[in-house]
């Protein structure tokens, strides 16, 4: 008899359980919608926007259709377009070079750090000279808080000031950490955030937000994700999209955020405890002390090729794994034409084939941990 049939799967990421937590509270707010029926623009979206801002301080929040039209607003907001560079990392999810090409613009990528994944600020100089050798006016700097730390903004900023770079903040995977107490939301003078249904902070769907203090940029963006409106509906004053946050998601969200703070401090219990038990086979994760991580990810990095046969061990014991990102965004098809820093990437080139991530949720309980540790470690033992 084969020994792993009788073996439950672990979820990767476990909507079930949480939906199982929020039961009858979702079905009542989706339900309030469905009585009201004002499924574009209706009051829960303002209600949400309204927590959002209260629980990250940001002045303004815009609940938008997902993170990547979150994304291509805020550059539509900069009028950034053709002729212009952004420089991102390669080592991010398509989405945001994806933005980047839609608005127009050309995304030019750069190097991360092999400890946090993030952005190296010292490899960005090297990126803007291969933006400038392209003919291209570097504009700005798309920063990607990866699997849900904070870049090192401290370090970040003052380079980014002194090239010229406007910093947008790609938090998709990072909405609810914070940088020396100031909250993702706040860290750029814009910042966007998705509400995909595996986000740390998700909707039942698309959705997505953008964060800012400035008003200006915030009545723009709030206009342009409403075809350009103006003064009322059929006053079209600039070129926009549809790009609102539907009222039945911002429902689901306003329930979600309440519990959310709860699920940030499940999630780095259990990142403590993976590395704890497991820093010693791997190279688990970085923590820092003047960050905290949501830990959309829970990654670790094996090294010498036995990344697949670490996959295949774990799956056969019922654990799923995923790799981010296996072909980072300068080799693949859509991107592999775009300029590349000076020099090369050679630590993002490194991470692809390295990096894998175990599972990883708030409602993953001890038992289920240990038997990702015990396998975790069996299999890296030979
Ligand atoms: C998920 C993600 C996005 C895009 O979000 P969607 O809501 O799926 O459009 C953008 N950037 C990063 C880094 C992401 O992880």
């Amino acid at each position: 008899m084969n020994r792993h049939a009788r073996i439950d799967s672990i979820p990767f990421i476990d909507v079930v359980a949480q939906r199982r937590r929020l039961g009858s509270r979702i079905d009542e707010a989706v339900r309030n919608v469905m009585d009201h029926c004002q499924f574009i623009n209706g009051p829960e979206v303002g209600e949400l926007e309204r927590a959002l801002s209260e629980f990250c301080g940001a002045k303004h929040s815009i609940g938008v259709a997902s993170g990547t039209d979150a994304l291509v607003l805020v550059l539509m907001a900069k009028r950034i377009g053709p002729g212009d560079a952004v420089i991102c990392p390669s080592f991010t999810y398509a989405a945001s070079p994806e933005a980047v090409a839609l608005a127009g613009a050309t995304p030019v990528f750069c190097e991360v750090d092999e400890n946090t994944f993030n952005i190296d600020p010292g490899g960005i100089e090297r990126a803007v000279a291969a933006a400038k050798r392209a003919g291209l006016k570097p504009k700005a700097l798309m920063t990607v808080d990866l699997f849900g730390l904070p870049a090192d903004y401290e370090a970040i900023d003052p380079v980014a000031e002194a090239l010229g770079l406007y910093v947008i903040d790609d938090a998709a995977q990072a909405f609810g950490a914070d940088a020396r107490g100031r909250k993702v939301g706040t860290l750029a003078p814009l910042t966007t955030t998705s509400f995909f249904p595996a986000k740390p902070l998700g909707c039942y769907g698309d959705g997505g937000a953008v964060f800012t203090d400035d008003d200006e940029l915030a009545d723009l963006i709030r206009s342009l994700r409403n075809h350009g409106q103006g003064t009322d509906r059929y006053d079209n004053v600039r070129v926009g999209m549809t790009g609102r946050l539907d009222t039945i998601q911002a429902a689901v969200l306003i329930e979600k955020l309440k519990i959310f703070p709860e699920e940030i401090v499940a999630r780095e219990r259990i990142a403590r405890r993976y590395n704890a038990a497991l820093a010693d086979v791997v190279r688990v994760p970085h923590l820092s002390n003047e960050h905290t991580c949501v830990w959309a990810q829970y990654t670790i990095r094996v090294s010498g090729g036995r990344r697949d046969a670490l996959a295949d061990a774990l799956k056969a014991d019922g654990i799923p794994t995923a790799q981010y990102y296996p072909v980072p965004s300068h080799r693949q098809g859509a991107y592999r034409d775009r300029p590349v820093a000076e020099g090369g990437l050679a630590v993002t080139e490194r991470l692809a084939g390295e990096v894998i991530s175990l599972p990883m949720h708030a409602y993953l309980d001890e038992p289920s941990q240990d038997r990702i540790i015990g396998a975790v470690r069996e299999a890296l033992r030979h």
